[in-house]
């Protein structure tokens, strides 16, 4: 049931699918900007209802939990996300637990244990489900961080099943937007990989070189610039290699690649506190002996990683035994 229709994404780029990319829904844009499209949707028995609170929903057996109207509580945020081949599926989002008179959490279990982030599950969900998992996340982070207008500060109207907001004052649409993050597996001519250790993660824990594009940049000055700003590190050939939403608020993450003119290292010192070039042997060695962490999960910075290694890298032996 869960992929009952297709990713019209037939073709790839190189990382292939990845985890929070292989969305299926149809989310009926043209659909969603009809007046009273909603309480069309209400009225249905058909329609199926997601609800999310402080971003988590609830996973059971694999799957997204959907629910009939009838369970789901008063209050929310409901914004359309789409028809997935048998079902409209409708989103209700509380920014915090809605609960009852006797103050238990009302949208439907209480089961701390079936009210999953996105970042734990989405990997093991179907295609279908890590789609509108992320999409109602996205679109709910939006709904909640964005109430007063950016021109004239008067309140927002919500519009279009929850994808436009309105101000009433202007007459002016505002839209969801996306903030574009390069992230890059830089190689030497030697084809050994530069990792980073991140000054937030611990200064153990290596990943890609990442950053978010600035405005009126191209993808590929991006690249080449927080590359060179992080690491010192002069980089051409910057080549696109797939790209996966990261919800954490609104990022878009685009993978990319892109060759090492020197290998001199030169970290920040703010963000970046240890860089290193890595053969795949020592890569490996490094991982097994649990000397450094590295992205695992459902990151793009993962599957860049493993792209470049040629596979899943081994398990640190600790955890492994
Ligand atoms: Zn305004």
């Amino acid at each position: 049931m869960s992929d009952t229709v297709q990713n019209p994404v037939t073709s790839f780029p190189a990382l292939g699918a990845l985890p929070l990319a292989r969305a299926t829904t149809d989310r009926g844009c043209e659909r969603r900007t009809d007046e009273g499209w909603l309480d069309v949707l209400r009225a249905d028995p058909a329609t199926r209802h997601l609800v999310l609170v402080g971003g988590r929903a609830r996973v059971l057996d694999g799957e997204l939990v959907l629910i009939e109207l009838a369970a789901v509580p008063a209050g929310g945020t409901e914004i359309y996300l789409g028809f997935d081949g048998t079902s409209e599926i409708v989103l209700h989002s509380f920014h915090d637990a809605p609960v009852t008179s006797d103050g238990q959490p009302s949208a439907g279990s209480t089961d701390p244990e079936q009210w999953l982030g996105l970042r734990d599950v989405a990997a093991g969900l179907g295609a279908r489900d890590a789609g509108l998992f992320v999409e109602a996340v996205a679109i709910a982070n939006w709904n909640h961080a964005v109430n007063f207008c950016p021109r004239c500060g008067g309140k927002l109207d919500l519009r279009a099943s929850g994808w436009v907001k309105h101000c009433p004052a202007e007459d002016l649409e505002h839209f969801p937007r996306t903030d574009p993050a390069v992230i890059v597996a830089i190689t030497d001519e030697d084809d050994r990989l530069l990792l980073g250790a991140n000054k937030a993660w611990g200064g153990t824990r290596f990943s890609t070189l990442a950053g978010f594009v600035e405005p009126g940049e191209s993808l590929e000055s991006a690249v080449i610039r927080e590359v060179a700003e992080e690491s010192g590190v002069v980089v051409r050939n910057p080549r696109y290699m797939g790209s996966q939403p990261w919800p954490f608020p609104r990022s878009l993450m685009l993978g990319f690649t892109a060759t090492a003119v020197g290998t001199e290292l030169v970290p920040d010192g703010e963000e970046i506190i240890d860089l290193r070039w890595f053969t795949r042997e020592e890569l490996a060695e490094a991982v097994r002996s649990g000397s450094i962490g590295v992205p695992t999960g459902t990151s793009i910075a993962s599957a860049l990683v493993e792209h470049w290694y040629g596979g899943v890298l081994p398990e640190p032996e600790r955890l492994a035994n």
